[in-house]
């Protein structure tokens, strides 16, 4: 029960630092609440997640990417709109010199991939597994943190499992436990939260014209909607909705909600001819203050909730388990090797601050900007968007944005694989 690497959540982001810690040998914790294939599951749930085209290479570099890829939807256009208005803005895969502007994957199937990878890799509980560097984490699920002490080199956790409360040591400690993290609070790491009194409702919605793989953002009076593309010619809806207003949306029938989105939406894709199960998810904009404790850093959710509107925040997350992944990577060869080192946490916060001030003030902008009824703010971003479609760099930009290129480039994201030792 004594771990160099404790991850706190095996959600989308806890599984990928899972998986990318894997082949370095080193003895690594997975504490999850849910089985991932459990209904109850909350991050691998029914929802889709639009992935970069920096993601799908550090999941190609995971080697996750081929179990996920019949499932993937490529998106080669995006399209923003605002209701009643004029403006719009398109950016194309094939201007930017793409493939696709990224993919659309179902959580389920991520959650899948990345928990087949997880469990025990035969080859590692042999000799000749271990001799090779090959050691499967360690699985605990379902199981879940009760209580953290951080002493001076390392932290003791309890475990409470269906059998029992059950006490380990781990080095360094992940908080990967999402928004509400148990682990970030008992370490005494403030958050700010703002509620954006709005509520994601997500479904499908299969309409009449297949969407050409294109993803429609549209900015309406009551919040903004999206559409993206699904391989079977469904799309995924996200539509965001005042806290009353989704109370209403959730009771209409589906010809009325149909008729509402036909509305809102237009006849782009021509008639919305069916809608899935509808699913309500509250939004807000958390921040921890800090991405790291003593002995802990803090990734994914837990260390920032962002409104989904641009579609960052696993894309952000997986950028923090590359980075994270590829600190310990360079140290674990060393003679006297401390993952949870205050020199590896200070490493980890500096080469996340950039990346991760970018994208929240960039999704927190979008919202502010959209949300403001005020004629001349609504000019003004007809204007944007206008000045937007005819300004190539802009939108190399955004792409830019979306793949993370703040500053230092992690190597998963760049296609290089992570070794013992390598720097
Ligand atoms: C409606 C919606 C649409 C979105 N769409 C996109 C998108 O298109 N693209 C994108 O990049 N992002 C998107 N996101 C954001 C994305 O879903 C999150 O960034 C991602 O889920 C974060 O993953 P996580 O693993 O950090 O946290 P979570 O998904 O919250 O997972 C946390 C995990 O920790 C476990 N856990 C919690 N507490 C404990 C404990 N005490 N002990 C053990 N385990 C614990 C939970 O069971 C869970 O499995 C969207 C979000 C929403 C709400």
């Amino acid at each position: 029960m004594n771990y160099d690497v404790a991850i706190i959540g095996g959600g989308m982001v806890g599984a990928s630092l899972g998986v990318a810690l894997a082949p370095l040998g080193i003895r690594v914790a997975i504490i999850e609440a849910v089985a991932h294939d459990s209904a109850l599951q909350p991050s691998f749930d029914e929802r889709t997640t639009a992935l970069s085209n920096g993601s799908r290479r550090i999941l190609e570099s995971l080697g996750t990417w081929p179990q996920v890829a019949a499932a993937a939807s490529a998106i080669r256009k995006i399209h923003v709109s605002d209701q009643g208005r004029f403006g719009f803005a398109r950016i194309e895969a094939a201007e930017q010199g793409l493939e696709a502007l990224g993919y659309v994957v179902p959580n389920r199937a991520l959650g899948a991939a990345l928990w087949s990878q997880l469990h025990a890799d035969p080859r590692a509980s042999t000799l000749a597994g271990a001799a090779a560097g090959l050691a499967a984490p360690r699985l605990f699920c379902p199981a879940h943190v009760t209580a953290v002490a951080a002493q001076a080199d390392q932290v003791v956790l309890q475990i409470h499992t269906p059998d029992g409360s059950t006490e380990m040591t781990s080095k360094l400690i992940v908080a990967a436990d999402g928004i509400n993290s148990v682990v970030r609070s008992a370490l005494g790491v403030a958050a700010t939260f703002r509620d954006y009194h709005q509520t994601a409702l997500i479904t499908t919605v299969l309409p009449k014209n297949f969407h050409e793989h294109v993803a429609f953002e549209r900015f309406t009076e009551d919040g903004p909607l999206a559409l993206l593309p699904l391989n079977d010619g469904r799309c995924t809806l996200v539509l965001t909705l005042g806290s009353e207003a989704v109370v209403t949306a959730m009771a209409w029938s589906d010809q009325q909600f149909l008729a509402e989105l036909q509305r809102r939406f237009g006849f782009r894709l021509g008639r919305f001819l069916k809608v899935g199960r509808r699913v309500a998810y509250p939004l807000s904009l958390s921040r921890a203050q800090h991405t790291s404790a003593p002995r802990c850093a803090i990734i994914g959710n837990a260390a920032q909730g962002l409104h989904p509107v641009a579609g960052m925040g696993f894309n952000l997350g997986l950028r923090d388990v590359a980075s994270l992944a590829e600190l310990i990577a360079d140290r674990c060869g060393r003679m006297r090797f401390d993952p949870g080192s205050r020199d590896l946490l200070d490493a980890y916060d500096a080469w996340r601050t950039k990346d991760r001030a970018g994208v929240i003030a960039f999704t927190d902008g979008l919202i502010r900007l959209f949300s403001n009824p005020l004629g001349s703010v609504r000019t003004l971003r007809n204007a944007g968007l206008l000045a937007f479609d005819l300004l190539p760099p802009a939108k190399a930009a955004l792409s830019r944005l979306s793949v993370g290129a703040s500053g230092r480039v992690p190597k998963l994201a760049r296609g290089v694989p992570l070794t013992r030792g390598a720097s």
